[in-house]
C-alpha cells in the first residue's frame, strides 16, 4: 500500500514513513500534481482538503483516498492506521522519514566520519538512506520514536476495545 500526502500532512507523512510505508510528500505540490501522481503512480491520496476530493473524486476513486478531519497528527495517524488496517510493527525504521528512501544496513567502518565520535563508539549497527545518504543508528532518538509509537498504539487498541 503506497500513499501520497497533501501539503497539510507533512507530519503524518513522516510518521507513516517511520512505520515503513512509502509516502510521497512535496510541500509545494499543486492539487493537479497530487491527483496526477496518485492516479499514475497507483497511490492512495491522504488529504485534509475537502474541495480537492469533491473536485477530483472520480479520478481519486481509482486508487482510493482518505479525507482526514483532525488537525492533530496523532489523530490523523490513528485514523489512517485504522482505516487501512496498516501493519504498525513489522516494518518500523526501514524508511527515511526525511525523503522516503529505503534504509540499508552499512558496515560500521563506513560511517566513521559521518557521525559524531560518541555515536560511533557507542553503537555497532548503522544504516543509511539509499536516497539522501543520511545515517541512522538505534540510539536514543530511535528509542523515543518507538516509545511514542507504542504509546499511540496502546491508545488505538483501547479505543477499538471500547467501541
Ligand atoms: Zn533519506
Amino acid at each position: 500500500m503506497r500513499f501520497i500526502a497533501d501539503v497539510m500532512l507533512g507530519k503524518l507523512a513522516r510518521w507513516l514513513r517511520i512505520l515503513g510505508y512509502d509516502v510521497l510528500y512535496d510541500p509545494k505540490a499543486e492539487d493537479e500534481t497530487l491527483v496526477a501522481l496518485a492516479v499514475n503512480d497507483g497511490r492512495i491520496l491522504l488529504t485534509k482538503d475537502r474541495h480537492l476530493v469533491e473536485r477530483w473524486r472520480k479520478k481519486l476513486r481509482q486508487n482510493g483516498y482518505l479525507l482526514l478531519t483532525s488537525d492533530d497528527w496523532r489523530e490523523q495517524l490513528k485514523e489512517t492506521i485504522a482505516h487501512f488496517g496498516l501493519d504498525i510493527q513489522n516494518h518500523r525504521m526501514t524508511r527515511c522519514p526525511d525523503c522516503n528512501g529505503l534504509l540499508e544496513e552499512v558496515p560500521k567502518e563506513s560511517v566513521r566520519y559521518k557521525v559524531p565520535f560518541f555515536v560511533f563508539s557507542a553503537h555497532n549497527r548503522f544504516a543509511h538512506c539509499n536516497r539522501c545518504g543520511k545515517v541512522y543508528w538505534a540510539g536514543s532518538h530511535y528509542e523515543r520514536m518507538n516509545a511514542a509509537l507504542d504509546e499511540l498504539f496502546r491508545e488505538l487498541r483501547n479505543h477499538s476495545d471500547n467501541s
